[in-house]
């Protein structure tokens, strides 16, 4: 806690003494029925009882995305239909008491860190104040979910409005924390919004069957067990093809994502082109300045090639100091622009100890140079050596006839 920055600190603290005062507050102004004490019960029994249960696969979970960033958490399902079913105040505290229990368990097995789950207590019982808050001004009488139009919209307001206050809080801190040099980093992917909003969507469901058939509420857990591993799925997928020290694509991703562009290519009538890019005496930057500031440059320099590329080129990390993209759909004389920039973008970087770095890159063009993968990727690498011979910090293209 100590070491995050001090802009992460003050957020986090005036953000946790905020939140307690205002579900402090809540909690004196609402006045539980029967019917909430039994919700509140259920629901503390269903989202323990997931989380015994959901156990190994959880600590993968978090193994996962300790390495891959942020990621959308099942415990919204139950902190959703809080919000939707419970007084304002009283849903606040089942989050309290939920992340408690997680509290518990990662102290049981010695994982997480508990300042990080607390800050991410307080924006929950943020977002879920706001959520209930926003369903009850739409209804005339507690007890019941979305009636008519205003219910329906207020049931849409609080999810939304959950949604907003716990990403933009968590990103602002992991931003303001990691300091990513691409401002992406921080900020979940398309994927785990889907994710978040399949779960909260499966949240309002709970709080139906909550209300009018609390029988039926455990299948929820059937569709949460579902959801959720699927999703695990996907993200073993991305760990597999992914660069973890770079988030590019490594070689076997880069290979894959490549070969489907270049069939789609081969279909059509356009070109495409091969850049393999070399770092240029990287051995001696790492011998001078060590080998963090060397891994630091390999990150800067994927930053760059991510920013100025198109979001579906296929980038990747190819090993070491070597960096490989395929361009779909472009022209040689664009490609060659397209490297010369890429070359510029590079030898601007800068570093606090690091004096310069800059790159040789050579290029192979399909059809021209190579109809096949291997074809292309064998014609730029002899391009970038050719490059390197030549003093190194350009381009050279796999032709040597038309090189300028
Ligand atoms: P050239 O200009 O001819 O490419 O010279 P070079 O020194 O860049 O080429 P060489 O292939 O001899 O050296 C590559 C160096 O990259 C050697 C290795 O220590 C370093 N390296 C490889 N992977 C990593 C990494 O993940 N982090 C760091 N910091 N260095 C790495
Ligand atoms: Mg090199
Ligand atoms: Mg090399």
């Amino acid at each position: 806690m100590w070491a995050t920055p001090w802009p992460a600190r003050l957020i986090i603290l005036i953000l946790e003494a905020a939140v307690t005062l205002l579900a402090a507050t809540a909690l004196l102004h609402g006045h539980p029925t029967h019917g909430d004490f039994d919700r509140f019960a259920l629901l503390v029994a269903l989202s323990a009882g997931y989380a015994e249960a959901g156990d190994r696969v959880e600590r993968l979970r978090h193994y996962l995305a300790a390495s891959t960033g942020t990621w959308a958490s099942p415990v919204a399902v139950w902190c959703f239909a809080a919000a939707l079913t419970l007084p304002a105040g009283w849903a606040g505290l089942f989050v309290v008491v939920l992340y408690g229990h997680r509290l518990v368990r990662e102290h049981r097995h010695q994982t997480g860190h508990p300042h990080r789950l607390i800050f991410t207590a307080a924006t929950v019982v943020l977002a879920t104040l706001a959520a209930s808050t926003l369903n009850t001004a739409a209804i005339p009488s507690r007890g019941v979910l979305a009636v008519g139009l205003p219910g329906a919209i207020g049931v849409l307001a609080a999810l939304l409005a959950y949604m907003a206050i716990n990403q933009s809080l968590v990103s602002t801190v992991v931003y303001i924390v990691t300091r990513p040099a691409n401002w992406r980093t921080g900020m979940l992917t398309g994927d785990d919004l889907a994710l978040e909003l399949a779960t909260l969507v499966l949240g309002v469901l709970t709080a139906e069957a909550l209300l009018h058939s609390p029988l039926m509420t455990p299948l929820v857990l059937v569709l949460l067990v579902v959801i959720h591993r699927s999703s695990l799925v996907r993200r073993l997928q991305h760990g597999a093809t992914t660069d973890a020290k770079t988030g590019l694509l490594n070689a076997a991703g880069w290979r894959q994502l490549a070969q489907r562009q270049l069939r789609r290519v081969q279909r059509g009538r356009n070109g495409a082109a091969v850049l393999m890019i070399d770092l240029d005496h990287f051995k001696k930057l790492n011998d001078t300045y060590g080998h963090l500031a060397g891994d630091t440059v390999l990150r800067a320099v994927a930053d760059t090639l991510a920013r100025e590329l198109r979001g579906h080129d296929a980038v990747g990390r190819f090993g070491g100091e070597e960096f490989v993209v395929f361009l779909d759909g472009i022209a040689p004389a664009t490609a060659l622009t397209i490297c010369t920039r890429l070359n510029s973008h590079i030898r601007e970087l800068r570093f606090d100890d690091v004096r310069q770095v800059t790159a040789s890159i050579g290029l192979a063009n399909y059809p021209a140079d190579g109809r096949h993968l291997d074809d292309l990727i064998e014609a730029a690498d002899v391009a970038m050596y050719r490059a390197k011979a030549r003093g190194r910090d350009q381009t050279q293209r796999a032709d040597a006839a038309i090189t300028p």
